[in-house]
């Protein structure tokens, strides 16, 4: 059978993608238009939380799609109020504000933020964010990430956003001033590779913002929804931040975000914020299915176990191939290669039919569905113990 050919100039070029085109994705495999089977551990960009096109998933959304797709967000659904409560009862938070994509959330976060400043706080408005943190690509959120690759872009951006070494307190206290309204943090920093905050440091950056009267936003989209093997990762160091964003894994697939926040900084007013299709009924019902599988103490115990597994099976990788350390949580983990051959290493990984992730030249990212099984995950291990190898052979005969 020939394969349909496909033509990707009506796209527009925004990144360098292999030329394969997906067709078919289901649980931890992906097939592509000639039938090669991928084993996936990007999905989707952690997105996937239940694997490609789970049945759970795709029989909320064919349900709901029957019954309600949107009565429009000027009117209250169903589906809204039920993932907005379920959210509140597992979380320490009090209001939803849903979305529709990661960065979307976090321009609300910011929005509440500010206008914090302007009723309590004499109009204070600067957010202390961290170099290295990515929070997404409108103008704001670039403007608020840390990302060194953004900072010629888009000039000018928007202001407001001094930004603080990663893990180093003292860097935080230096920029308050009485401008300063939030300080606005990944707990785990995924796009600049997978570097952790210290949950001493996180513990620390509580006690700082609560004594100078500061917000303390937590950007969770990629480390919430059971990633790190806690449902939220804030729950991994016992404090409570005043606002969280989700994105990512909380629609298993389909676009839907939100920002959650205490009741005493759920301060909109009518008319601050809104969307046309923002709490639309169909992805909260996507949301409602997800978050009842994911948030069951056995599931995110098995996160945890495969999360310690993955971990180890690649310390011993990394042990073999003198590479350097395993970090992060759960499963979103990456390993440094101490060397920068990620891109090679991920394109020799494709071609044996396995996705992996380079967010730097000498790191790989691993973000798997969060139900994935051992023999998924040796099959992986496999998978790149041999392009190692290979990779080793080629250095040492250069
Ligand atoms: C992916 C991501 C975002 C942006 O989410 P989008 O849905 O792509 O807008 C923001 N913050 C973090 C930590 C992310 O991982």
């Amino acid at each position: 059978m020939t394969p349909p050919t496909h033509s990707f100039e009506a796209l527009m070029e925004i990144t360098a993608r292999p030329p394969i085109t997906f067709v078919r994705g289901k649980g931890s495999y992906l097939w592509d238009d000639t039938g090669k089977r991928y084993l996936d551990f990007i999905q989707g960009w952690a997105v996937n939380c239940l694997g490609h096109s789970p049945s759970l998933l795709a029989e909320a959304i064919s349900v709901q799609a029957k019954r309600l797709i949107t009565p429009s967000p000027a009117f209250y659904n169903d589906s809204s109020l039920k993932l907005a409560k379920a959210l509140t009862d597992v979380s320490c938070f009090d209001r939803v504000f849903f979305a529709n994509s990661g960065a979307e959330a976090n321009e609300g976060a910011i929005k509440l933020a500010r206008k914090y400043g302007s009723l309590h706080k004499n109009g204070a408005y600067e957010i202390i964010t961290f170099e290295g943190g990515f929070h997404g690509r409108t103008l704001a959120t670039m403007s608020a990430s840390g990302k060194k690759a953004f900072e010629p872009l888009f000039e000018p951006k928007v202001s407001g956003f001094p930004k603080a070494r990663w893990n180093d307190l003292a860097s935080v206290e230096e920029l308050i001033t009485e401008n300063t309204v939030a300080v606005m943090l990944e707990p785990i920093q995924g796009e600049a590779g997978v570097w952790p905050a210290g949950d001493q440091f996180l513990r620390d950056l509580r006690a700082l913002t609560a004594a100078h009267g500061l917000l303390l936003i937590f950007d969770e989209i990629q480390t919430g929804m059971g990633r790190t093997g806690k449902l939220f990762h804030y729950e991994h160091t016992g404090i409570a931040p005043d606002m969280m964003t989700l994105g990512k894994g909380i629609g298993g697939g389909v676009p839907l975000a939100a920002l959650l926040a205490t009741e005493a900084v759920s301060c909109f007013e009518h008319g601050d914020q809104g969307g046309t299709f923002n709490g639309n009924a169909l992805m909260c019902a996507a949301g409602v299915a997800v978050l009842e599988q994911v948030a069951a103490p056995a599931f995110l115990k098995s996160v945890t176990e495969n999360g310690l597994y993955l971990e180890s099976e690649l310390q011993r990788l990394s042990a073999r191939h003198g590479l350097g350390e395993v970090r992060g949580r759960g499963l979103l983990l990456a390993l440094d290669l101490r060397m920068p051959i990620a891109p090679s290493i991920v394109a020799a990984a494709l071609e044996g039919g396995v996705l992996l992730n380079a967010p730097r030249h000498d790191s790989l990212r691993f973000m798997p569905a969060l139900n994935i099984t051992r023999q998924e995950i040796d099959l992986m291990i496999d998978c790149l113990d041999a392009v190692l190898a290979k990779a080793g052979v080629a250095r040492r005969v250069a």
